[in-house]
C-alpha cells in the first residue's frame, strides 16, 4: 500500500491534520489502534470529563440556590444513566468523525503503526478498515510520501506504588465511573486530578487530594489558583500540599496510604481509602514507534523534537500534539496538526503562537493565556499588572460568585496585553478574548475602546485593562498615569 500522507493517531492534532490535508487535495491515510476516532480527548479526557463535569456543575448551582431561598431535597443519581448519558455524547461526536473522514475520502485504519524505515510502518491490525468498510487489511506495509506523527501521551505511573488491585484507578478508570467510592484518594494537585475529584465528590465521594508540590495546580498563578483552592478545602475531606504518598498496600476491603509530608500529624501517616486516583501527569507515546529505524530525535522526557514548523529531523516525518512536547492540550494539538499541514502544501507558515490557553474546568474554572508572572519574573522582564476583583462586578453580585478575579500582564512601554489570567465561572469562554487581543498585539487602550456587554463577566475584562489605566469607575484606585 502506498499513501501520499500517512498520519499516525487519530486525536483532535490527527483527525484535524488529515481531514485539512483532504481538504486541500492530499490523498490521506489515518491510522489509530482503536477501533474509534477521537483520541484521548475524545474517548477518554476533555469530552467525558467535561460531561460529568456539567453534571457536577449543576448540582453545585441547584445548592448554590439556597442563598436565594430556594431548595431542593438531595438528588438521588442513577449511575447508569449517568455513564449513559456521558457514553452517547462520545458516541455522536465519534460517530461524527468517522462521517467526516468517510465523506472526505480519508482512509482510516484501525492499527497499530511502527516505522521500519523513513518511508514505510510496519501495520499491525486491531480491528477493520472502518471508512471503506471492505475487511481486514489488506497488507501490513505502508509507504507513504508524508507522514504526521500524531501519537498523543498516556498517564504516568508511580512504579513504585503500582498497586495490582482494581482500587486503584487512572483518570481513564475514573472516567468509566464504576462506582462512586465513599471515599477516594486523588493522588496529583493538577487538573486532570482536581476535575475529576470534582465529579466525584460531586456524586457521594468523599474526596481528599494530596499534592507534592506545596500548592494544587503548580505552574498556575497563586492568584488565580486562591479562590479555587479556598473552595476545594471546603468540599473536599482533605488537601494535604507539600506532601508525598510513600507507600499503598492493598487491604482487601481498602487501600492504605501512606503519607509523609508537614500537613500530616505524628501518628496519622496512614489512612484508608475505598478508591485512588492516580493523577500525576502524562507521559508522550513515543517509546515503541520504531522511532530508531528514522531520523526523528527524542529529548529527556521521551517528547519527539520538532521545529516550528512541525517537522522532526527526519525529513518525511512531521509530530503534533501530545508527543511533540507541552503543553499537552488539544487545541494546542490541532492548531499544530493544521500548521503541519500548510507547511506540507507549500504554505510560508510556523507554530509560534504568543498565547495558548490554558483552562481548568473546576468550579471556580481557571483560565489563563500569554505570559505569566512567574514567566515574567524568570525572563528577567518588567511587566505591568492589573488586577480586577470580581466582587466589583455586577453579574458576579447578581449570581452570588464574586470570588473571581482577572488581570492583565502588560507591557510598561508599549501597553500592549501579554497575559491574561481569569478565576470565576466561565472563565474557559472569557479568555478567548485575550487570546485574540494578545495573538493581535492589542494594546490596553484597544481593549477599554471595545464596548463590552453589561452585566457580564466578560467586562470584567475590560475594567481590568481601565485598571491599568486608572480609569475604573466601579472600583477606586489611585490613577496609575494619565
Ligand atoms: P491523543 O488524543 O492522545 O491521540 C493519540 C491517538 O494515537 C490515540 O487514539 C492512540 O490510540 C493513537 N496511537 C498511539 N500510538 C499509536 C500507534 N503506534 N499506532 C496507531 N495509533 C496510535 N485537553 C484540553 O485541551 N482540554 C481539556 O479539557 C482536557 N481534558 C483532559 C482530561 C483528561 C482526563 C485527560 C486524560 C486529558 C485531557 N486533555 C485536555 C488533554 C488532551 O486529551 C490531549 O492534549 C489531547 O488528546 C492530545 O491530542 P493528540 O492528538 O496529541 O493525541
Amino acid at each position: 500500500m502506498d499513501t501520499q500522507l500517512a498520519v499516525i493517531g487519530a486525536g483532535p492534532g490527527g483527525y484535524a491534520a488529515a481531514f485539512l490535508a483532504a481538504d486541500l487535495g492530499m490523498e490521506v491515510t489515518l491510522i489509530d489502534a482503536r477501533a474509534r476516532l477521537g483520541g484521548v480527548c475524545l474517548l477518554q479526557g476533555c469530552i467525558p470529563s467535561k460531561a460529568l463535569l456539567y453534571v457536577a456543575k449543576t448540582m453545585a448551582d441547584a445548592r448554590h440556590l439556597a442563598d436565594w431561598g430556594v431548595s431542593y431535597s438531595e438528588p438521588t443519581i442513577d449511575l447508569d444513566a449517568v455513564r449513559g448519558k456521558k457514553q452517547k455524547v462520545i458516541d455522536m461526536l465519534t460517530g461524527g468523525l468517522g462521517q467526516l473522514a468517510k465523506r472526505r475520502k480519508v482512509k482510516v485504519i484501525q492499527a497499530r503503526a511502527t516505522f521500519q524505515d523513513s518511508s514505510t510502518l510496519h501495520l499491525e491490525s486491531t480491528g477493520h478498515l472502518e471508512s471503506t468498510g471492505d475487511g481486514q487489511l489488506q497488507d501490513d506495509c505502508l509507504r507513504f510520501q508524508h507522514c504526521i506523527l500524531a501519537t498523543g501521551s498516556s498517564p504516568t505511573q508511580i512504579p513504585a506504588l503500582d498497586l495490582p488491585t482494581g482500587r486503584v484507578m487512572d483518570s481513564t478508570a475514573a472516567l468509566a465511573l464504576a462506582d462512586v467510592p465513599q471515599t477516594l484518594l486523588v493522588i496529583g494537585g493538577g487538573y486532570i486530578g482536581l476535575e475529576l475529584g470534582t465529579v466525584y465528590n460531586a456524586l457521594g465521594s468523599r474526596v481528599a487530594v494530596v499534592e507534592m508540590t506545596d500548592g494544587l495546580l503548580p505552574g498556575a498563578d497563586r492568584n488565580l489558583v486562591k479562590p479555587l483552592a479556598k473552595r476545594l478545602e471546603e468540599q473536599f475531606e482533605a488537601v494535604y500540599l507539600g506532601t508525598k504518598v510513600v507507600a499503598m498496600a492493598d487491604r482487601q476491603d481498602a487501600v492504605e496510604v501512606t503519607f509523609e509530608g508537614p500537613s500530616v500529624a505524628a501518628g496519622e501517616e496512614a489512612k484508608r481509602f475505598d478508591r485512588v486516583l492516580v493523577a500525576v501527569g502524562r507521559r508522550p507515546n513515543s517509546p515503541g514507534l520504531g522511532l530508531e529505524n528514522t531520523s526523528v530525535r527524542i529529548d529527556a522526557q521521551g517528547f519527539v523534537t520538532v521545529d516550528e514548523t512541525q517537522r522532526t529531523a527526519d525529513a518525511k516525518i512531521m509530530a503534533i500534539g501530545d508527543v511533540a512536547g507541552e503543553p499537552m492540550l488539544a487545541h494546542k494539538a490541532s492548531h499544530q496538526g493544521k500548521v503541519a499541514v500548510e507547511v506540507l502544501t507549500g504554505k510560508a507558515t510556523a507554530f509560534e503562537p504568543a498565547a495558548i490557553p490554558a483552562v481548568v474546568f473546576t468550579d471556580p474554572e481557571i483560565a489563563w493565556a500569554g505570559l505569566t508572572e512567574e514567566q515574567a519574573k524568570v525572563q528577567g522582564r518588567q511587566v505591568a499588572v492589573a488586577k480586577f476583583p470580581w466582587a466589583a462586578s455586577g453579574r458576579a453580585q447578581a449570581v452570588g460568585r464574586t470570588e473571581g478575579l482577572t488581570k492583565w500582564l502588560v507591557d510598561p512601554q508599549t501597553d500592549c496585553v501579554l497575559g491574561c489570567g481569569i478565576v470565576g465561572p466561565g472563565a474557559g469562554d472569557l479568555i478567548s478574548e485575550a487570546v485574540l487581543a494578545i495573538e493581535g498585539g492589542a494594546t490596553v487602550e484597544d481593549i477599554t475602546t471595545a464596548i463590552h456587554p453589561h452585566p457580564t463577566f466578560s467586562e470584567t475584562l475590560a475594567a481590568a485593562a481601565e485598571v491599568h489605566q486608572g480609569l475604573a469607575t466601579d472600583l477606586y484606585r489611585p490613577k496609575r498615569r494619565r
